[in-house]
Order: structure tokens, then C-alpha cells, then sequence
């Protein structure tokens, strides 16, 4: 069997020092792909000793100089999107259409960020005092801590590091540990871009590599997208430590209200993107779907339909359009929330958590199989199946009557807040629900999935602190620092305050 893949610490292949390796695996066939050293918190110490030592070159180059290795990254995704994307569908079992988006995606990060860089950063202020001039400049914050989900295996690694190191901070990332071989591919195109030994560093591991970043001190910035219970113990930690911040990126309880002015069409196709699209694993997935009672029963029809019928099956091939969950343990959580449903009492209209055999493909018996399960539930009721995040394609039905007042109390009856849809032809709801759903990412006659790099991504409530993601990342990398400049030889004071000296001979 070949070697197991390394680490990438001050621009060389390392072993670590730990004796540990993990495989990656396929979850359409449960074939090993190939095997990774497991990185213990001693090289993760190690790589955050070689990345703060870089960061005083690297911060003393311009943005556009730093950018200039990003463009070569971008280059080589562009050039490799198809191949890269057949990587992320066979480790991720998205289906190939998502796979090919992910690396997508990740590019068009790169270029946002490498592009951004010679656009105007910072703000010109006017002063009160003619003679100043006043500026809002941003500094980076030194070792950037990335630690990333195995869903985006290639574009959310790519969201963390792209702005961060552009801005000036180094990188000491963490991928996940279902998703090492795209982790492997992302440090291969910083090494063939030539960045300076230890501007960006990769340890591949598991939680306890994680936490070692999050122990650190000398990290100052953590980054943070998976789950939510990591997410605070994250944030628990870190967030009254001074000089420390830490943007976290979590899932949700999503929904997509469905008014009786919807559009069906749009409705029905909205809410099947939204709840199956990569096998409900992505953290914006909706598993509510909030619909007005007057036009309930024909919605159901359709969706029940759609759900009953939906392709499962081979992600590599066109034609699937749900691929297998992550690995087996996921699949057994999902399975025993589905189990959760049935006993807490609600009524199950689709269930497809035991494929037919002749569902699954030749050679995928062993892949993490589950199809789509819809039940419908009473909006008030105490549930937890209709209250707990489950990742999966796992979806409640949740019937109301009365105004849109009421839709967006049902909407925001959760604790947490990262992205919704509304279906609807009346502007007047439209506009009630966008600024009254308590949502970070919000969409209207849409699906709640598909974010684009350009717009700020991040959820309120308990989805996020931040926005460790996309354009507003920008926020998280840097401090800002209020800069003036006298252009006097006087001193004069804003808010007329005096600036004579007096002593006691005046
Ligand atoms: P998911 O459920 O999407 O896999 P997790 O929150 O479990 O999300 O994992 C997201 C990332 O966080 C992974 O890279 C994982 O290894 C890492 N991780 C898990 N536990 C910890 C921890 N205690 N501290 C820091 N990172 C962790």
C-alpha cells in the first residue's frame, strides 16, 4: 500500500509526530480512497510556531503582492474543475453537479478575494479640523486558524483562507476529517503556487487537532464552519478572551414559507432543492416547510410526489439527484431521528430510510444509503424532530392558517437563525417576512440554498457569532485601526476642545 499522505508545515511534507493514520473513504461504496497521517495537537503546535514566524514577511508585502499566489490557485481550479470536481463527489458523494459547484465556488472566492485586493480597502473620513486628515485602515491579525466541515470540501476552506491571507494573516488550517483527500488537493495548489514556507500550513486530523488550534494563544483569529455544538464549545472558550476572536458558521432549523399566494410551481421546486439538495447535509437544508392551509393539500400532493419519486442513487452519475449521507454514523443519527418522528406522533407521508434494494446501484451496496422522509406535524406542538437540526433529507410538513404574521412567528420559532425562503406573489408578504424573519441569509420565490460569494453569509441566533465566510470575512481577519494625521503645525482639538496648555505663570 502507498505511503500515507502528510501534513504540509513550513512548505515541506511532514510526517507528524504522532504514529496515527486515518482513511478517507467513499460513501456511495464504502471503498477506501487512500490513507492520511492524523495530526496530533504537537503539530498543530508546530505548524502555529512556523506560521506565526512567517507572518512578520508576509504582512510587510502589499495586497496585491500576497494576491498574486492566490491568482495561481485560481488558475489551477479553473484548469482542474471537472477532475476537482469528480474528487469532492467521490469523498462527499454529492452528487457531480454539486461537486463541480463546489470547486466553482471556491474559485470564484479566490478571485474575490485576489481581485478585491486592488480595489480601494478601508474608508477616507472627513475630521472636524480642516488641517487633519482621517482615515479607517485594516491590519491583519497574525495566525488565522481555519477549521473547516467535510460538505464544501474545497469551497468553504477557500472562504476561510482566501480573504485571510490576502489581508495579510498566515494560515494554520484544519480540514475535515471526512474530506482529506480535497484537503490534500487545496495544500498541493499552495505548494505548486510557490507561497513562502509557512504563510499556510495544513495539519490533517481530527477534533482534538481541532481544539489545539482553539488552545492557542498565538492564534488570534479562529474560523470555524460545522456544527453547532462544536461552534460554541468554540465560542464558550474563546469568546471572553482578550485579543481572541473566534467567527463561527453553524447549521440551522430552516424553513421555507409557503403562502397561500405562492406560485405552486415555484413552491414545490423551491422546496425540493431546499430539503434534498446534497442529501440535506448542507447547513442551510430546510427540514420545515411552513405552508398556508388554503393551499395545503395540493402542495402536499405535489411534494409528497416529488419525494416519493426522487432520484437517489449513484452521485458520479448525471441523473441521481440525491447521492449517499457522509458515513455511517451520520446516517444512524439520521435514521433515529426519523425513528424519533413515528414515536413522537406525527404523520409520516414519505419514508425512504430503508432503500429498495433495486434502488441502490450495483456496487454501492456498502454506500450510506437513506432516501427522503416527510412527515407532517402540528406547528405548536413540542416536538423535537421538528425542533433539532437532523442534516439530512428529513422534512416536516407544518400546516397554518391566518396572515403572514403568523407564517414568520412559526418561521422564527427556533433557536436558531441562518437561512429561509418565502413563496409568494404579494410584495406586501414578501417584505414582511424579509424584515421580520430572524435569518441571516434570506430568499424570496427561491430555494434557501445557493449562496454566492459576493454576498455576506452567516446565520443570527444560534447559527453564528459572525461571518466566517465569504465577502464579510473581511471582518473577522482584520482590525480596523482609526488613523489621523495632523497636517498643522498647531494642534487643534475636535468637539472645541481646548488645546492650550496652562500652567500655573499663566
Ligand atoms: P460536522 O458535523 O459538519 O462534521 P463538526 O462540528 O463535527 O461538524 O466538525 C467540523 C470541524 O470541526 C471538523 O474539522 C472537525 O474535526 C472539527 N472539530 C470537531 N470537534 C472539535 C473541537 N472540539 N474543537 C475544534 N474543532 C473540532
Amino acid at each position: 500500500m502507498a505511503e500515507p499522505y502528510q501534513h504540509y508545515i513550513d512548505g515541506e511534507w511532514v510526517s507528524g509526530d504522532g504514529s496515527e493514520t486515518f482513511e478517507s473513504e467513499n460513501p456511495a461504496t464504502g471503498e477506501t480512497l487512500a490513507e492520511f497521517e492524523r495530526g496530533s495537537p504537537s503539530d498543530i503546535d508546530q505548524a502555529i510556531t512556523v506560521a506565526e514566524a512567517a507572518y512578520e514577511e508576509w504582512r510587510e508585502l502589499s495586497r496585491i503582492e500576497r494576491a498574486e499566489y492566490l491568482w495561481d490557485v485560481y488558475q489551477e481550479l479553473r484548469d482542474r474543475t471537472d477532475e476537482l470536481g469528480e474528487i469532492v463527489t467521490k469523498e462527499c458523494g454529492k452528487e457531480i453537479s454539486e461537486g463541480k459547484a463546489d470547486v466553482v465556488e471556491a474559485a470564484h472566492m479566490v478571485e474575490w478575494a485576489a481581485g478585491d485586493a486592488r480595489h480601494p480597502s478601508g474608508d477616507i473620513i472627513p475630521s472636524e479640523i480642516a488641517a487633519k486628515d482621517a482615515y479607517m485602515r485594516r491590519k491583519p491579525r497574525g495566525v488565522t486558524g481555519c477549521i473547516t466541515p467535510w460538505n464544501f470540501p474545497i469551497a468553504i476552506p477557500y472562504w476561510h483562507m482566501a480573504v485571510a491571507l490576502v489581508e495579510g494573516n498566515t494560515v494554520v488550517f484544519k480540514p475535515a476529517e471526512q474530506t482529506p483527500w480535497c484537503a490534500q488537493i487545496i495544500a498541493e495548489m499552495f505548494d505548486d503556487a510557490g507561497i513562502p514556507p509557512g504563510v499556510f500550513n495544513m495539519v490533517q486530523g481530527f477534533g482534538d487537532a481541532g481544539n489545539a488550534i482553539v488552545e492557542d494563544d498565538r492564534v488570534p483569529t479562529v474560523l470555524f464552519t460545522g456544527s453547532a455544538e462544536v461552534g460554541h464549545k468554540i465560542a464558550g472558550k474563546l469568546g471572553d478572551v482578550s485579543g481572541r476572536r473566534v467567527a463561527c458558521e453553524m447549521g440551522g432549523k430552516n424553513a421555507v414559507v409557503i403562502t397561500e399566494e405562492a406560485d405552486l410551481d415555484i413552491a414545490v421546486h423551491s422546496a425540493v432543492m431546499s430539503s434534498f439538495k446534497t442529501t440535506g447535509q448542507r447547513c442551510v437544508s430546510a427540514e420545515r416547510l411552513i405552508v398556508h392551509t388554503d393551499i395545503y393539500d395540493e402542495f402536499k400532493d405535489r411534494f409528497v410526489e416529488i419525494a416519493s419519486n426522487v432520484a437517489v442513487g449513484d452521485p458520479l452519475d448525471e441523473e441521481t439527484f440525491m447521492g449517499p449521507l457522509i458515513e455511517a454514523e451520520h446516517a444512524e443519527k439520521v435514521a433515529r431521528y426519523n425513528e424519533l418522528a413515528r414515536e413522537e406522533g406525527v404523520n409520516i407521508l414519505v419514508d425512504r430510510t430503508e432503500l429498495d434494494a433495486a434502488e441502490i446501484p450495483d456496487g454501492h451496496e456498502n454506500g450510506h444509503w437513506i432516501g427522503p422522509f416527510v412527515y407532517e406535524a402540528d406547528p405548536d406542538a413540542d416536538l423535537r424532530c421538528i425542533s433539532e437540526e437532523v442534516f439530512g433529507p428529513h422534512v416536516a410538513l407544518l400546516e397554518y392558517d391566518g396572515d403572514i404574521e403568523r407564517a414568520v412567528e412559526i418561521q422564527n420559532d427556533t433557536p436558531y437563525g441562518l437561512a429561509g425562503a418565502i413563496v409568494s406573489e404579494d410584495y406586501r408578504q414578501i417584505n414582511y417576512y424579509r424584515d421580520h424573519a430572524e435569518l441571516g441569509l434570506a430568499y424570496g420565490n427561491l430555494p434557501c440554498i445557493g449562496a454566492e460569494v459576493q454576498l455576506p453569509f452567516g446565520g443570527v441566533k444560534k447559527s453564528g457569532n459572525g461571518y466566517p465566510s465569504a465577502r464579510e470575512i473581511i471582518e473577522a481577519v482584520t482590525d480596523r485601526t482609526a488613523w489621523t494625521l495632523n497636517n498643522s503645525k498647531d494642534i487643534k482639538m475636535a468637539q472645541g476642545l481646548s488645546a492650550d496648555i496652562i500652567t500655573e505663570n499663566d
